[in-house]
This record gives structure tokens, sequence and C-alpha cells, in this order.
């Protein structure tokens, strides 16, 4: 029998395709972003039944744009079942492709029922004509419909996996595209199915009488868009708003690890350790145990963070993170106090010995270096241990007690661990007391330079000064610069009073002069902190040329520790000094391990000797003349002066001048005078000469 289509009726079929394939698609995305399973299911049915009705509906408009010489009909019981096969392989598509896992099994397991799903609702759709005789299938175009069925399924259903990420780029286009696809294979499926049908010649439609064919197709294809557009309008609101949902849960979650973890590390941070050491304390309490507060602090971190930039300052940081968490018992607690401070509380120790095991052990892992950016590095901390009960019983004690005793490690030479002590007390207020005299000082006039007379090595001509400054304060009295300025080191603060002793020394030389005195060069000493600072020369040089001082007047002391710190870039910084025309000494020579090699590329002016070495002209006897007359001859052979540092006994300045030695400085010479007792001294000079 021959059979033919309309042209506008398939078209809106292979519409009903897509669009049922889109909604398909959403729903995968949206089903997948839920959180509550009861909800999954809620959409899991609705959406089988929007789809199952758009892709039956595709069927059976396609169904409508055939006909048959004869008049035709379908029996509405058969039709509805072929609707409820159609609801079941959506259902059963949309439980796949929704799963948290999804195998290659299962992908092929759920397209094989979908496509037999979708075949089955199409022949059973043809069933409903009851044709009599009955419809003959051809078995290549059956089998090939049942082929691009399950075939298609499958793809269907991997794609809609694929796009079921909602933030993926151009998700939209790409479903469209899917969609566009999918209802080819849909459509492909139908036809191929017609085309397997053979109606036999004299064949009538059991079913002629049911329902008015054109009434049934424009109530079916409007119901049909209906009921996809609702579904997916619905399923985009819906999905809106899980959206904002899970983003307001995440960044719940966000704000809760903020409060109580350190982004850096995350390790638990200050709040946290407080709650957690308020809670130790009350299960200490009540069990009569004992545990340990670990203070610990990175020994020159600020030299590496300033030298090597804050990413491997951080990179160093979360290393040390990781290994101290490999240090400590399961049990214990790891914190970042932020900066590089890191506390360890440990629980229900045995004993005081305990907590001093448990710091060698941190010690001897941080002695294998780490690499960052490269570059070896070892990093250790200075420890200060502080126990419950005996050194505190409430968290600001612990902490305050266990960080004096971090200091106390400190001062011993770093790397080490000290337990809290009494008098750490005393040292721990000081400091605190030093660092809020420092937050002021400058702004306050608080500090003043003093400056001691260096003389010849005949020991009776002035060769110059050295600046030294004093921190005044209203309740503190004077202190000396070894007790501020490693704090104001730690802080920072050492490059505005390094700018400051500059632009003063400057300004004391200017009135010298204008006194009518003798100009003289000064020497200024600068500490580590500042020797990192970039532009260190071409500020100092701005200042003195502000001031009006010629740079041959000014030598800088960098003490021999710090000067090999970093050899090359000591090198470097000294060549820059000395094409602006400033001088430089090598301070405290002696204390540090010199490499022979850098002092003679270093290429400065002086050598002080440190005052130890002074000293020991008297202490120790011939052994202790021999290292200072062979420093004084080193020197020379690579061109420096040497200056003696410390000079206090008529002998040591005897000694030195048999030794050659070039300057002396020393109480014996000339103590540090405030800025107007050296002006009299010059002029005194003045009147003598
Ligand atoms: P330094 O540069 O080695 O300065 C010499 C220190 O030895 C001074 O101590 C001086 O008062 C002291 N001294 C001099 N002659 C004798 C002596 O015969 N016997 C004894 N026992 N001591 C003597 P001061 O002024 O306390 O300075 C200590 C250190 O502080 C200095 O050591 C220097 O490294 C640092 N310093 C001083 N002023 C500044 C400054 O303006 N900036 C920086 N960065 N550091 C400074
Ligand atoms: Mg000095
Ligand atoms: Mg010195």
């Amino acid at each position: 029998m021959q059979s033919s289509y309309n042209f506008w009726l398939v078209t809106i079929s292979f519409a009903v395709a897509t669009l049922a394939s889109y909604t398909a698609l959403d729903l995968t995305g949206r089903i997948f972003l839920l959180a509550s399973a009861r909800l999954r299911r809620v959409w899991r049915l609705g959406g089988a039944a929007s789809l199952g009705c758009g892709i039956w509906s595709m069927h059976f408009i396609a169904m409508l744009a055939f006909s048959l010489p004869i008049p035709l009909g379908y029996d509405l019981a058969t039709t509805a079942a072929s609707l409820g096969l159609a609801i079941g392989a959506s259902y059963l598509a949309l439980c796949v492709t929704t799963r948290e896992r999804l195998t290659v099994g299962r992908l092929l397991a759920g397209g094989v029922l979908m496509g037999l799903g979708i075949a089955g609702m199409h022949y059973t759709g043809m069933a409903a004509l009851q044709m009599a005789p009955g419809i003959r299938y051809r078995p290549g175009w059956f089998a090939g419909s049942l082929a691009i069925a399950i075939g298609a399924s499958t793809a269907a259903l991997w794609m809609a996996r694929a796009l079921s990420n909602d933030d993926a780029r151009h998700v939209v286009r790409k479903r469209v595209a899917a969609a566009l696809v999918m209802g080819v294979a849909i459509s492909g499926m139908h036809y191929a199915g017609m085309a397997a049908a053979d109606f036999l010649p004299g064949a009538i439609c059991g079913a002629a009488q049911g329902v008015n064919a054109t009434w049934l197709a424009t109530s079916v294809i409007l119901l049909t868009f209906a009921v996809l557009i609702v579904t997916l309008m619905l399923s985009r609101f819906d999905a809106r708003n899980a959206l904002l949902t899970g983003a307001v849960s995440r960044l719940n979650g966000q704000i809760v690890r903020l409060a109580t973890l350190d982004t850096l590390t995350g390790l638990p941070n200050r709040s946290t350790l407080t709650e957690r050491i308020e809670r130790a304390i009350l299960g200490a309490r009540r069990q009569r145990t004992l545990f340990a507060i670990l203070f610990m602090d990175l020994d020159g971190f600020k030299t590496i963070n300033d030298s090597l930039g804050h990413s491997a300052g951080d990179q160093v940081l979360t290393a040390f993170a990781q290994r101290l968490l490999q240090c400590v018992r399961e049990t214990d607690t790891v914190a970042r106090l932020g900066g590089d401070e890191f506390v360890v509380l440990a629980e229900n120790l045995g004993s005081r010995e305990h907590a001093g095991a448990l710091a060698e052990g941190v010690l001897e892992r941080m002695r294998v270096g780490v690499s960052i950016d490269s570059q070896p590095l070892q990093v250790m901390p200075s420890i200060g241990i502080a126990l419950y009960p005996h050194d505190g019983d409430t968290v600001e004690a612990l902490l305050k007690h266990a960080d004096a005793a971090m200091y106390e490690a400190k001062r011993a030479g770093r790397s080490t661990y000290r337990f809290f002590e009494r008098r750490m007390n005393e040292a721990a207020t000081r400091t605190l007391q030093i660092q809020n005299a420092l937050h002021d000082a400058l702004a306050a006039g608080h500090f003043s330079l003093h400056f001691q007379p260096k003389f010849e090595g005949s020991g009776n001509s002035l060769a110059g000064a050295e600046a030294l400054i004093r921190l005044h304060h209203p309740q503190l009295g004077t202190l000396t610069p070894l007790e501020f300025i490693p704090i104001a080191e730690r802080s920072g603060q050492i490059v505005q009073i390094g700018y400051w002793v500059v632009r003063e020394t400057c300004r004391q030389i200017r009135q010298w002069v204008s006194q009518g005195l003798p100009s003289m060069k000064v020497a200024i000493n600068l500490s580590p902190r500042q020797l990192l600072q970039p532009n260190l020369v071409a500020s100092m040089l701005e200042i003195v040329n502000a001031e009006g001082v010629a740079c041959e007047q000014i030598m800088f002391e960098i003490t021999e520790t710090v000067a090999m710190q970093d050899a090359p870039k000591t090198i470097e910084m000294i060549r820059e000094f000395q094409a602006s025309g400033f001088e430089i000494a090598i301070d405290d020579f002696g204390t540090g391990y010199s490499s022979l090699a850098y002092l003679q590329r270093f290429r400065v002016k002086q050598l002080k000797i440190d005052r130890f070495f002074t000293n020991g002209l008297d202490a120790h006897g011939p052994e202790g003349s021999a290292i200072v007359s062979a420093i004084i001859a080193l020197a020379h052979s690579l061109e420096m002066d040497v200056v003696a540092e410390g000079v206090e006994t008529e002998s040591q300045l005897h000694m030195l001048k048999t030794m050659r030695c070039d300057e002396m400085q020393g109480f014996l010479l000339g103590k540090p005078l405030n800025a107007d007792d050296f002006g009299n001294l010059l002029r005194d000079r003045m009147v003598a000469a």
C-alpha cells in the first residue's frame, strides 16, 4: 500500500524531538546539582513524565504526518500504553545520567534499555492502528531502527552526562547542538521504523473510528510544547535557586574555614588554638595531667622573605607547616598564629622531658633542608616551651610564657629550645616595653646620637668618629642600641631609624663646620635589614645631598657576619656605595667566619677588629697578640686600614702601636660623647694643635 507524509507535521515532529532532547539535557544538569536525595527523586519523576511525553508525541505527531489511502485512527488504550513505555524509558535515562558515578558498563546498559524502551513505544504505537491484516515488518529496517534507537540513546545519555555541568563554558550552545543531534537520532529511529512497516494491500485500520486525527494532532502538539516549555522553565528557575543555595552554603563553609583555619597553611589559627588550649586546661585540671605549649618562630625568616620574595616566603611557611605536622602525634594541635609564628599544643604528656624530646624532634627534622625554587634552604625554628600547670593556668599566660622562652632560645644562639623560667618574664616584659617605646620614638624625638672619637695609630691625633645611637625614653631612661636595635630590626623600624641617623649625622657635621670646627669623617652603622632595602644607596645619597654634606665625609660600617651572609650581594652593595663616594668598613671583624677570598673582593677601606680580640691582648697573653698581629698583617696585605675597637688599657694601646695598627677606638682614648661634648673635644684639639 502506498503511504505519504505531511511535510509540516514531519518538521514539527523533529522540532518536538529536539526540544524534548534539550529538556532532557537541561534536566540532567539540574538534577545533578541537587543536594537532597528526595528532591532528586521528585525531579527525576517529573522530568521523566515530561521527557516521555516529548518523545512519545514526537512519535505520535510523526504518525499523524503519515497517511495511507484508507482512513486511519488510533486505539486509545494501546496509545496510552506506548506513552507509558516512553515515560518509563525516560525515567531510566534520567536515573542513569544523574548517578554520582557513571561507569561505561552502566552507560551501555542504560543505552540499551532506553533504546529498547523507545523502540517498544514506537512499535506499540504502531499496533494502536489495529491494522487487519497486521503490519509486516521488514527485518533489515526493523533491526536498523533498533540499532538507531540503542545507539542514539547511548550517545544521548553520554552527552547528557558530559554536559551536566551547568558552569561549563558555552554550555547552552553545546546543549542545543547535542539536542539537535539527538532530535535527528530519535526521528531517524522513528522513520526507520516506519520504513520497516509494510502495509499489506487491502488492509484496513481497525481503529479508524477512534479519535479524530486533525483534532488529535493539534491538541497533542500544543500540549507537548506546553509541557516541555513549562518543564524547561521550572528547571531553569529551580537551577538558579539551587545554584544560589549551593553558593551560599559554599560561602558559609569558606567563612567558617577562614574563621578557624589559617588560609596559607590550612592549620588551625589563633582563635582555634585558643579554644583548644582552653579545652586542654579544663581536661588537664580534671584529670590532673600535664600539657605543653611549644611556641616557635623561624630564625631569619624575615631575611628570606625580604631577599627571595613573598612567594618563596609562603613556600617556606607551608613546607615548615607540613613537616611540623610530621613531628607531632595525631592528638597534638599544630597552629599558625600568623607571620612565622607556630604553636604546638601537646596534651597528656608524661613528664617535662617529653616536651623537651618533642622540641628536639622538631629541630632534628628541620635540620634536613628544604628546596625552595630549586634553592636549598635550611629553615630552623627557635622553640620556647611552657607547661601547664607549672607555667600558667590561662591561655594568655601560657602563650606569653612560651613566647618569652622562645626569645630566650633566640638569645641563646637560635635553632634551639628553652623551657620557661620565671626570670624570662621580666625580659619579655622589657622587650614589650621597648617595642612600645620604639613605636613613637622617631616622631617624639627620643633618639640622639653619641659620637665616639677614633684616633690615629699614634694615639694622639683624631682620625674621625663613629655615630652611636641612643634612645631616651621618659619612663625607661636611656637605652643602648644593643637593647633596642635587635627589636627595631625585627619590626622593620630600623630602616626609618637608619635614615634618621644619616640625616642627623649630616646635620651635626654641618653644625660643627659652621662653628668653625674641623670637618671630620663619621662612621655610621648599618644593620642587616637596612642592607636588604633595594634602594638603600640611592636613599642615603639623597639624604646626604639634601643635607649638603660631601659623601666622602661618611663611612658606613657593615658587621662581618652580615657581610658574609650573602657575600656576592654585599660586594655589589659595597661597589654601589663606593661609586657614590661613600667609604665602607667591615665592623666587628673576627666574630664571623670570613672567607679570605671574599674579604679580598670586598675591597673596603677599613677592617675593625672586634673588642674581644683587643681585650685578648691582655687576657690571652702571647696567643692573643699573635691573633691580632696576624689580622693586622692580613688586612695590610689586602690594602685595608685596621681599626682596633674597645681599647681600654695602656698595655693594649702600646701593643697595638707596635703592631702598626692604623686607628684606635676605645674608652681609654675617648668614650662616646653627645654632640656638644664632641664639639668641645674638637675645639680643645684645635687649640692644642
Ligand atoms: P659597634 O659598631 O661595634 O660600636 C662599638 C660599641 O662598642 C659601642 O657600643 C661603643 O660604645 C662600645 N665601645 C667603644 N669603646 C669601648 C670600650 O673601650 N670598651 C667597651 N666595653 N665598649 C666600647 P654601643 O654604642 O652600645 O653600640 C653597640 C652596637 O650597636 C654597635 O656596635 C653597633 O653595632 C650598634 N649600633 C650603634 N649605633 C647604631 C646605629 O645608629 N645603627 C645601627 N644599625 N646600629 C648601631
Ligand atoms: Mg660600628
Ligand atoms: Mg664594632
